[in-house]
Formats: structure tokens, sequence, C-alpha cells
């Protein structure tokens, strides 16, 4: 009989003698902290082979970016998850992580459009710490690809993490929101014509789902969907800091 195969840590070569949630559990809702009817959205989580250290490494930190998706989502279920009791204890806790996104938040004269008058009032920026979302965001997908390897393969290369909704600290767009949003587009239309690396995965896709499409140029990209309408995009670096769309060979 074959001796059982030792399956390293996802994050680094140790050997994994625990598991870790892919995304960890506190971006999904517990049961008895949303209506009654709602699904088990913790039931039957991914897990990833981590060693103990990796294993809830970051906690504070994948709070932190929890709370900024749950937020800034436009969702009925983010929605309801926002207002529940589990993110407004998750506020408070460890030091005031509320304290902490609010403290940043500053009052800002924006101006929106309707029925075609331009209308000026002001509303409450926030700025987030974007560095700590993005470390949490490449730790999940450093997760997603050794899984979607069946735990063979490591992604060692730097990776970039990207997202159409994070914006510039005026509040323009990053330079790259123009490809972003086209990846974002090609990935909608790709789904909708069932094109391979396009299928979603993911237990409770209303909480979190991911395509993992591999593309010739940019070797692959994984897109990260939380609560229908959170996207990240993670891929290996290259030469250029973004991706130019037609390096989707789609
Ligand atoms: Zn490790």
């Amino acid at each position: 009989m074959k001796p059982p195969a030792i399956v390293l840590c996802y994050c680094c070569e140790a050997i994994a003698t625990t598991k870790d949630h892919i995304p960890p559990k506190c971006f999904f809702p517990a049961k008895n902290d949303l209506p009654g009817n709602s699904p088990d959205y913790r039931s039957q989580l991914v897990t990833v082979p981590a060693c103990s250290a990796h294993n809830n490494s970051r906690s504070g930190d994948d709070e932190y970016t929890a709370a900024v998706i749950i937020m800034n989502s436009k969702s009925d279920l983010a929605f309801s998850v926002f207002n529940s009791k589990w993110v407004q204890a998750m506020l408070r806790r460890d030091g005031g992580l509320g304290k902490r996104i609010f403290s940043t938040a500053t009052s800002i004269g924006v101006t929106s459009r309707e029925n075609g008058i331009l209308i000026p009032h002001a509303t409450l920026a926030i700025f987030y710490e974007v560095k700590r979302v993005e470390r949490v965001i490449e730790s999940i997908s450093r997760a997603l690809f050794y899984l979607e390897s069946g735990c063979q393969e490591k992604w060692t290369s730097e990776c970039v993490v990207k997202s159409p909704k994070l914006l510039n600290r005026d509040l323009s767009n990053t330079q790259d929101a123009f490809s972003l949003s086209q990846i974002n587009q090609a990935f909608i239309h790709g789904e909708k014509r069932q094109e391979l690396g396009m299928t979603r995965h993911g237990v409770h896709p209303e909480v979190f789902y991911y395509q993992f499409l591999r593309s010739q140029q940019m070797n692959f990209i994984i897109r990260m969907v939380f609560y229908n309408d959170f996207a990240f995009f993670a891929f290996p670096k290259h030469k250029e800091a973004a991706p130019a769309s037609c390096d989707l060979a789609l």
C-alpha cells in the first residue's frame, strides 16, 4: 500500500497540518445573522491545506476586507448582511474595525445627474487601506490557484490584484479602469456563451464565486466576485502593470 501523500501548505513549503477556508469564513454570514429562511452560507465551504502559521494568519485583515466588500456591494444580500448584528459586532470588535474604516471618512462634494440636471451634493468618501485588501485577495488567489492544480502547483511569481471598484484618492478612475471594465465585460459575455474558463466555481455564488481563465498572453487570470457585485482580478505580474483587454485570448 502506498503511504499517504504529503500535502504542503498552499503558501509555504511546510507540511499542511490544517485546512484554511477559502475565502475566509468571515466573508460568509452565519445563518442566525440573517432572516429565518436564509440558506446556511457557512455550510460546505471550500478549504485549502495550510500550515498552522498560515491558517488564520491574517484574520484582522480578513475581517477588514470582508467589511469593506460588504459595505460597498449593492446586492440585497450584502445590504442585509451589513445591517446584521454580525457586521455591526465585527465593526466594533478588534480595536474598533469600524472606527478604523470611518476614521478616514471625509465630506466631499459630488455632482449627480438626475433627469439630465446636474445636482451638487455632499457625500462621505472613505479611503480604504487598499494594500490590506489586496493582501487578502492575493492570498485567496494563491489558494485558489493551488486548489485548481489539485494541490500540485503553487503560484510562486508575483501577483497583481485589481478591482474596477477601487478608485483613486481623488475619486477618479484608476489608470487601468477602462481595461478592467472591458475584461469584466468579456467575462460576463463569455459566461453567457458558456466559454471555457468562465464556469462559476463556489458553493454559495451569491456570496462568492470565481472563474479561472487560462489565456496565452496572461498565462492565467482569476476573477473573483463577492456578493454578486464586487469583482477582483488576480494575475501574474508582467512588465505592464495592467493587462490590455486584447490580452484576453477569449
Ligand atoms: Zn504555510
